[in-house]
């Protein structure tokens, strides 16, 4: 219950009661004193000032009466109230006026008593009124030297302020009952102080240690409008407000540690040491490695071929160094960049995954040279052709001529066939192809595709079969296109088989959402290592048989391109030579998604 500043606050009256008790006791019997001393000598200066008094004292003995100083003495008894003469704390005393021997006094007991020689009676014993006070005293007293007849005597009143002594100690009891009293007052005070300052304090102290621990939910009571209400107020808008802002710094710190764990680039951040203090799942996915928070891997394991740890933390901002690593055939480009460099810092390594673009750009590299290429290749054909023509114009028979003339509009037709297909493949890219998106009867474009290719599959001596599910519905697509598909790979089925094979066309249905079609041959099939690569621009197998049945190579990526748009899928089916089945699904309600 005495808790530290109720303590305090006790002690602190304490110490006033006391203090205030010690000076007003200290002036009190001061006061009384300076009263008591002057008093003492106002009335000895009264007494001996009256002159019918002093007359007394010095008239001459007359004949046959006693002996002077008991004469004196009965004077002095008779001015006994004048001189406040009690015969207790104030006596006189009637002494000898040459040595100051005791002739008589207020007190007879004392008779013959030798009397200290104060400063005040050796003055009068050399013939002056000794009236000095002396406050270091502990009397006070008065010596007037009184010549009667021819006896010369001394007055000596004396006062041993035994009064004062009694009233001062009366004064001291009066205060030390008062202290007393008003420590008694003091507990009571400070009891009353601790209900009305301490608790409300107490409860101030509570709320802010639950704050510390966290717990914001706790509103302290304002339970009075002076300053500790005020505080409490202030406190509990305080808390609010800290609790908002908690929130709104742990719902950042959320959005960005989600944003931080799902981002799609690599983040570590290492500490000036080099120690990792903060890294992302899509940096352990890019490096391949685990990397722990405060674990063994650090920078120098991870980056220090790309640039020094010092050398990046030295980077100004907002420079940054950069970098590239191939890890597991994935190439990764690095952004290093010191952070806060003012207080302790580190580095922050940004992993970024190109292998898509660079791949991209490596494509977009080997198209630009495979077009370069399949145009030069009829470019020259056309060229040396012409140029033999001009050069023996006239000199060759016309048989000659005429075939070279053939030549020459085959390589063209070629090169408009290219560029054709590079112009509808340029149209996808671009996205400025859109489809004609319209439903159409399915088993008859299969039919229709069969009956177009049956001529030419006869010429090759090819046997040619169509087998489609009864009752497929009709779809929504792109007719024309998808014709166009279909035909390429039926097509590719005759230009790819050696005369006299067998090419199977079938068309179903698979669940209520899909139809298909498949092209079986018994051709050259294409080998394990190039299937996968059958989709390619400009890829073929078989370069020269495929320029020689006038094939570009573009033709499948083509078919790809509508298919995919269409949202369905052309495949080679997986099976065992010899031959190829080439596979297209499509959706019966067309492509789901809006076309760009
Ligand atoms: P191309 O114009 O050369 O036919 P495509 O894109 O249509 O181009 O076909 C690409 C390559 O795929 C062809 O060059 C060929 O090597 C191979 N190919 C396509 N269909 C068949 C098939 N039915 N049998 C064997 N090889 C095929």
């Amino acid at each position: 219950m005495f808790r530290s500043l109720h303590m305090k606050l006790m002690l602190i009256i304490v110490l006033l009661i006391v203090l205030l008790m010690t000076v007003v006791g200290a002036f009190l019997i001061n006061s009384v004193v300076s009263y008591y001393t002057k008093d003492f000598y106002s009335q000895m200066a009264q007494a001996f000032g009256d002159a019918e008094f002093l007359s007394d004292l010095r008239r001459a003995p007359a004949q046959g009466e006693e002996d002077g100083a008991g004469s004196i003495a009965r004077i002095l008894d008779t001015y006994n109230s004048a001189l406040g003469v009690d015969n207790r704390s104030r006596k006189y005393y009637v002494l000898d006026g040459s040595d100051g021997r005791w002739l008589a006094g207020s007190d007879q007991q004392e008779s013959g008593v030798q009397l200290t020689m104060t400063h005040n009676l050796t003055a009068a014993l050399n013939g002056q009124t000794g009236d000095d006070y002396n406050p270091a005293q502990r009397y006070m007293d008065v010596a007037v030297p009184i010549q009667r007849g021819d006896g010369a005597y001394i007055v000596y009143i004396i006062d041993d302020r035994s009064n004062v002594q009694e009233l001062n100690s009366e004064i001291v009891t009066l205060i030390i009952e008062a202290l007393g009293f008003g420590l008694a007052i003091s507990v009571l005070l400070s009891f009353l102080l601790s209900k009305t300052i301490l608790t409300p304090i107490e409860r101030l102290t509570e709320g802010a240690e639950r704050v510390a621990h966290g717990d914001f939910s706790h509103k302290i009571e304002v339970a009075s409008r002076d300053e500790i209400g005020v505080l409490t107020g202030t406190f509990n808008h305080m808390a609010r407000q800290l609790k908002t802002t908690l929130e709104e710094v742990e719902n950042e710190r959320n959005k960005l540690g989600t944003l931080f764990l799902h981002m799609t680039d690599g983040v570590v951040a290492f500490a000036r040491d080099g120690a990792v203090i903060q890294s992302n799942p899509a940096a352990e996915r890019l490096l391949g490695r685990a990397i722990p928070v405060g674990g063994e891997v650090d920078y120098d394991a991870l980056f220090a071929p790309i640039a020094p740890l010092q050398g990046v933390l030295a980077v100004e901002q907002p420079g940054y160094l950069d970098g590239t690593l191939e890890v597991g055939g994935k190439s990764l480009e690095l952004l290093l960049t010191p952070f806060d460099r003012e207080r302790l810092g580190g580095v922050l390594v940004v992993i970024h995954d190109v292998t898509e673009r660079r791949r991209s750009e490596q494509m977009q590299r080997e198209f630009v040279a495979n077009v370069s290429h399949e145009l030069r290749t009829p470019l020259t054909h056309l060229r040396s052709y012409a140029e033999t023509l001009s050069d023996g114009a006239g000199d060759l028979p016309p048989a000659i001529q005429q075939n070279f003339l053939g030549v020459i509009l085959n390589e063209s037709d070629r090169m408009t066939h290219i560029v054709q297909d590079l112009l509808t493949l340029s149209r996808f890219d671009s996205g400025r192809s859109e489809l004609n998106l319209r439903p159409f009867d399915f088993a008859r474009a299969v039919e229709e595709v069969y009956s177009a290719v049956l001529m030419d599959a006869q010429r090759h001596g090819h046997q040619l079969s169509l087998e489609a599910e009864e009752g497929l519905p009709p779809i929504t697509g792109d007719r024309e296109r998808i014709v166009q598909v279909m035909m390429n790979v039926v097509s590719n089925a005759i230009k790819y088989t050696p005369d006299g094979g067998r090419i199977s066309i079938r068309a179903g249905r698979r669940g209520e959402e899909r139809v298909w079609m498949e092209v079986e041959d018994n051709g050259i099939g294409i080998p394990a290592e190039d299937r996968g690569r059958i989709f390619e621009r400009f890829y073929r197998v078989d370069k020269a048989r495929s320029r020689q049945s006038g094939g570009t190579g573009l033709g499948l990526s083509i078919a790809k391109e509508i298919v995919d748009r269409h949202e369905g899928e052309i495949k080679l089916v997986d099976r065992p030579g010899p031959g190829l089945t080439v596979r297209i699904t499509l959706l019966v309600e067309g492509p789901r998604h809006v076309q760009d």
